[in-house]
């Protein structure tokens, strides 16, 4: 579950059409596919620095599916075997995770992250959240976090297990752990929404 980030004013949005629903979008909410001459043919292109034939889709299944079914996207892989859309998916939540783990890596680098219910709650205090993320098996102080984050108009968001939110810190397990720079923050909630609208059925 995601508690939304305010949004802020990026100036003009450069817009792009969707492959997929045909909507012009801004292009941050837009993920680039490249199709290759070799198999798999296709390529997420997070970054937007591969060469090669690409077109842009909203990260979500729908979508993706829609761009595989019809125009310019299924048009490149006419005549070049079957692409599973599961595919295609399954290596974008990948590289969206990878992402993430960057991200925190970046921010605990920039000692902008703070780990532990302890910690947590007195930075939520200072003012200093910008995302607050609790490990979907985290018990016990998990929701009285979440509720003086969302108080505070720090977003929140629930992701990963206490495993796996712990590795980057070298710590066997964590809970909850809170980001306090807002363009870290802003980068690991955008990875995360679109994590969830991947595993979204329809
Ligand atoms: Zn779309």
């Amino acid at each position: 579950m995601l508690q939304p980030m305010a949004t802020t004013d990026r100036g003009r949005p450069s817009k792009r059409m969707c492959a997929g629903c045909g909507q012009r979008t801004e292009r941050e909410a837009l993920v680039r596919l490249v199709v290759g001459d070799h198999p798999p043919f296709v390529a997420v292109d997070l970054g937007r620095r591969l060469a090669g034939r690409g077109v842009s889709v909203h990260v979500a299944r729908n979508c993706i599916r829609a761009a595989l079914r019809r125009g310019a996207l299924a048009r490149a892989l006419r005549g070049r075997g079957d692409v599973e859309p599961e595919a295609i998916e399954k290596m974008l939540v990948e590289q969206l995770e990878r992402r993430v783990a960057g991200l925190a890596a970046a921010a605990q680098r920039a000692r902008s992250v703070e780990v532990g219910t302890e910690a947590v709650r007195d930075a939520l205090r200072a003012g200093r959240g910008q995302l607050l993320i609790l490990a979907h098996d985290s018990r016990g102080r998990g929701d009285e976090l979440a509720r003086a984050a969302t108080a505070r108009g720090c977003a929140t968001a629930t992701w990963g297990t206490k495993a796996s939110l712990g590795a980057p810190f070298a710590r066997s397990e964590l809970g909850v752990l809170l980001l306090t720079d807002r363009g870290i923050a802003r980068a690991v909630f955008d990875c995360l929404s679109q994590i969830e609208a991947l595993s979204e059925d329809g």
